[in-house]
């Protein structure tokens, strides 16, 4: 608007000089000073359309002060110069183009103080003495009545850019205001998504990133291997929070989380989703070989030891995968199969990583129909007991009797213990389950000889939940057996899941006068330290070490240790899983005495116990080697 005003009233002035003024004044100097007005008009009307930064527009601002100035004086100079050629009108038409453009000038520079007050200076002064001088009253009065105005004007300027300074500066700390507030919220927001103690985000930030991510993915053409989703869990931490303090088990999560951390990628983010649980998702790279390797490395940063200031620390992971969309479509599903992977992985490759397969899908499906089959299946009828002998080779004789449990389902079939146990022990079936087979049991113990013990299998559900240590009291007690000659056999999950409550638990059963044995012994993560621990009279060394043992040394070096402990702490030892004479010598050779497997006797049912074994001795079907 300021370079138009000046252009139009600078070409009337012209028109009104043209032929009365030098040609350099009437024309070439307008010429030049339009010119100029122009190109500034183009310049901005450029920048109209970028958006500049904050130094560019004070740059800008700066040059545009100095310019006003030099444009006032160029501008009065050349009218002025002019009044002296004309009559009285066009001298008219000087006082009033001054006057009026500069006004307008000063009005289209309201939001630029300096550049106005200069402008006002620059014209006005000049302009009043220049027409008070003339000695003509009307252009005396003139000059009076525009001082005037002009004195008006820039009051209002002065007025007005202080209203405009204290808006700019309410509007900036509005602005400073609003960014405050929502650094707070952001800050916020952090913490409630961010695992304290490991800083890794938390279960709910877990659930919702996961939520989102999906969202897009779902209901769409398929984009098989786009995400995975993985659930880790630390195995043999809650032996350390136990055994070390909950302060120690801190420190090593902390550290887990530092580790977990430093795995991180654009493509994988680890969140803490539980106590000694963590959450992974995979973006891009979800292929099986590349979610085993993750699994792989991942593992193997936790395997490192732990050396604290506290104190030193072993821990390993087992990790489950679930694959988007092949194990699932729902976060519900991918995490349960995610899950399922997981507890796959420590039941069969503990410290491993297991993906969810369909054949998993399947061993779902069959788990739940044996699930449905077990709960309504009469336990009484349906479940037998099998009893393998436990023979001392050092004396020559069958020391002790395991009852293994048998299930024949008129659905199922045959179904294994080691398959129908653990879904009992999920769905709260266990202890029925448990006094049903330990009255059983103890019937068939009645008809042997004194001299032989029964050994039992408790599960880790029958020490670790309230109530049901008393049903296996009292059947006990009930059964006419006496207690001296009952082995409770435990596995070492029963007692790294509840440390204190198992101890509880074998402490009154111990009162009764039974033994303990510590099932499965080496397949786990006890060590003997935490077995001294506890009020337990036998360790079962695992089948596992067995099938190696005349090829493999570190089966022989962890055999030969355990037995040599074991003689120690004053415990006795059964190696489990002997099938072969040759196995048999060889663990002979490292000191075990005490074994239970094939070599010496399938399970067999009740009724054939004492002909098969009793009656017959085994003395003379094994010879006397
Ligand atoms: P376990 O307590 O370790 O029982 C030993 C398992 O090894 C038995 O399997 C037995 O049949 C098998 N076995 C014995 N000798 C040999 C051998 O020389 N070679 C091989 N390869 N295997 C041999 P089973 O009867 O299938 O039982 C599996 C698991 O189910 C048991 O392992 C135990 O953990 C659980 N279980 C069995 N009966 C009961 C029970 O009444 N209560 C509870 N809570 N668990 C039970
Ligand atoms: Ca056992
Ligand atoms: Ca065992």
């Amino acid at each position: 608007m300021l370079y138009t005003v000046l252009i139009v009233d600078t070409v009337t002035v012209a028109f009104t000089h043209w032929r009365i003024a030098p040609v350099y004044l009437a024309v070439y100097a307008p010429l030049l000073l339009c010119l100029f007005c122009t190109a500034r008009l183009a310049l901005w009307l450029r920048l109209r359309r970028r958006t500049l930064s904050d130094d560019e527009i004070a740059r800008r601002l700066r040059t545009t002060v100095w310019m006003v100035a030099a444009v006032g004086v160029a501008f009065t100079a050349w009218a002025m110069s002019l009044y002296r050629y004309g009559d009285a009108y066009t001298r008219s038409h000087i006082a009033f183009y001054l006057a009026m453009t500069v006004i307008g000038c000063i009005f289209c520079l309201m939001h630029m103080r300096l550049a106005a007050l200069l402008l006002a200076g620059i014209v006005i002064v000049p302009f009043t003495f220049f027409f008070a001088s003339t000695h003509n009253p009307v252009f005396i009065a003139m000059a009076v009545n525009v001082f005037l105005v002009a004195v008006v004007m820039v009051l209002v300027l002065l007025f007005y850019y202080r209203d405009f300074t204290s808006l700019v500066e309410s509007q900036v700390q509005l602005r400073a205001q609003h960014a405050e507030t929502q650094r707070l919220s952001d800050e916020n927001f952090r913490l409630a998504n961010l695992d304290g103690l490991t800083n890794l985000p938390n279960r709910r930030r877990f659930f919702a990133d996961l939520d989102h991510q999906l969202m897009p993915l779902q209901g769409q053409a398929r984009a098989p291997g786009s995400l995975a989703i993985g659930v880790i869990d630390l195995d043999g931490f809650k032996r350390i929070n136990d055994l070390y303090g909950h302060a120690f088990g801190d420190r090593v999560l902390e550290e887990t989380g530092r580790r977990f951390a430093a795995q991180v990628t654009p493509q994988v983010s680890v969140a803490r989703i539980g106590g000694d649980e963590f959450g992974l998702t995979v973006v891009g790279a979800t292929a099986y070989r590349q979610l085993l390797d993750l699994g792989d490395t991942l593992c193997a940063a936790i395997e490192r030891s732990y050396v604290l200031p506290e104190g030193a620390a072993r821990l390993s992971a087992s990790i489950g995968f679930a694959n988007f969309p092949e194990a699932g479509e729902t976060t519900t599903q991918l995490v349960e199969r995610a899950y399922y992977a997981l507890h796959f992985a420590q039941a069969h490759r503990r410290g491993g990583t297991v993906i969810f397969s369909p054949e998993h899908e399947t061993q779902i499906r069959h788990l739940s129909k044996v699930e449905a089959c077990l709960r309504s299946a009469d336990f009484e009828r349906e479940i037998t007991l099998h009893f393998q002998p436990i023979f001392d080779t050092g004396l020559h004789e069958i020391m002790a009797f395991e009852a293994l449990a048998r299930w024949t389902s008129p659905v199922l079939g045959v179904v294994a213990p080691s398959m129908f146990i653990p879904v009992a022990e999920r769905c709260d079936l266990i202890h029925a389950l448990t006094e049903v087979l330990l009255r059983k049991a103890l019937d068939a113990a009645r008809s042997w000889p004194e001299a032989v013990r029964i050994s039992f299998n408790l599960s880790a559900r029958d020490l670790n939940v309230p109530g049901a240590l008393h049903r296996v009291i009292r059947t006990t007690l009930a059964s006419g057996v006496a207690p001296h000659r009952i082995d409770f056999e435990i596995t070492e999950t029963a007692l790294i899941q509840d440390f204190g409550q198992a101890r509880i638990a074998l402490e009154s059963l111990k009162k009764l006068g039974a033994r303990i044995s510590l099932d499965d012994f080496g397949t786990g993560f006890s060590s003997l330290n935490s077995v001294h621990r506890l009020p337990i009279d036998k360790v079962k060394v695992d089948g596992s070490f067995v099938a190696g043992i005349e090829r493999e040394p570190t089966a022989r070096a962890i055999v030969k240790s355990i037995v040599e402990l074991c003689e120690n702490l004053g415990l006795a030892c059964v190696i489990e899983g002997v099938e072969t004479r040759a196995q048999a010598n060889a663990l002979r050779e490292l000191g075990a005495t005490v074994m239970q497997g094939h070599l010496f006797g399938k399970p067999v049912p009740a009724g054939q116990v004492l002909d098969t074994y009793v009656r017959e001795p085994l003395l003379s079907r094994l010879g006397r080697d």
